[in-house]
């Protein structure tokens, strides 16, 4: 069976030169296809989504396209073609045709130092197995990501709230966080408010209602927990942004780290201190994470 499939954009930006040739095409993706020379990898400047894919089927594609479309223009890189985009990346999950949970990550760098257009592919593949974290939990560690929580409104070009390619610092904090005998973090402003996870938006419950951080703060727009948010109020559930500080979250009575490929998992600690695991709420929250096609 095959398990990756990459396909490379020829016109990832609307700007992007035409040609007569197709817009995209499937690549070889154990074969060599990025130039040392490309911005992506030089200077970590571009972006990219990484989106789930349940049952064979996209899930919020239209939402993470959009989030595409706004870091791109955060980074203003040319603007991706969302057509060329979505009609490569439907192509690449039915080339996978993947039986179980997979996922989709697309790339757009600034390209070649000096070039014409920007660098842009698609690679499909299948999921790791993420049974332990969704049921077992995370233990988890508040770190301070050192930006005051206004400042995607007074500093733009700090990039908060885009999701770029320069996740050396996300991956250092993880570190930081097994260094503390934790498997997460959750970033909290130098201003005291509690931010995302390096790969997550916080979600948790207080009186039956569930909470999150909002937007604006300087954090990705979460598609999983925009879900999340669906399926509570589907079932009645009140839902609420609301600046949530870390006295908030330890008062809370159950927290998620919530993204796509991975879904929800429960936070079990924070900085040591336990939280309780709704078991069974988390997997009816998963069930229909899995199960959703939009
Ligand atoms: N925040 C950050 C920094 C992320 O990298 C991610 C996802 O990778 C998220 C939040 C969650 O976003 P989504 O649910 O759309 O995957």
């Amino acid at each position: 069976m095959t398990r990756h499939v990459l396909a490379v954009l020829a016109r990832p930006s609307v700007e992007a030169p035409g040609g007569n040739g197709p817009a995209w095409s499937f690549a070889e993706p154990e074969s060599a296809q990025l130039s040392v020379l490309d911005l992506g990898a030089t200077r970590g400047d571009g972006i990219f989504e990484s989106i789930s894919v349940g049952n064979g089927r996209l899930q919020a594609l239209e939402h993470h396209l959009r989030r595409f479309a706004h870091s791109a223009a955060m980074l203003e890189l040319p603007t991706p073609d969302l057509e060329t985009w979505r009609s490569a990346i439907i192509a690449t999950v039915a080339e996978l045709a993947p039986q179980g949970e997979a996922f989709v990550k697309t790339v757009m760098t600034r390209g070649i130092e000096y070039g014409d257009r920007p660098t842009g592919w698609i690679y499909a593949s299948l999921s790791p197995d993420f049974t332990r974290e969704r049921t077992e939990g995370l233990a988890v560690v508040l770190l301070d990501r050192g930006l005051r929580h206004d400042v995607e409104r007074t500093s733009p070009w700090l990039l908060a709230g885009a999701k770029t390619l320069s996740y050396a610092v996300n991956r250092a904090a993880v570190r930081e966080a097994a260094r503390r005998g934790a498997e997460d973090v959750i970033f909290v402003s130098s201003d005291g408010i509690v931010l995302e996870g390096p790969t997550s938006t916080v979600v948790y419950r207080r009186d039956g209602a569930l909470f999150s951080p909002g937007t604006g703060l300087g954090i990705l727009d979460g598609t999983t927990q925009a879900n999340v948010f669906r399926w509570a109020q589907s079932r009645g559930i009140t839902t609420a942004y609301e600046l949530t500080t870390p006295e908030t979250l330890r008062a809370a009575d159950a927290v998620w780290l919530v993204s796509s490929v991975r879904l929800a998992a429960p936070v079990r600690a924070i900085d040591g201190e336990s939280v309780a695991v709704d078991g069974e709420f988390t997997v009816a929250m998963n069930a229909w994470l899995g199960a959703v096609t939009e």
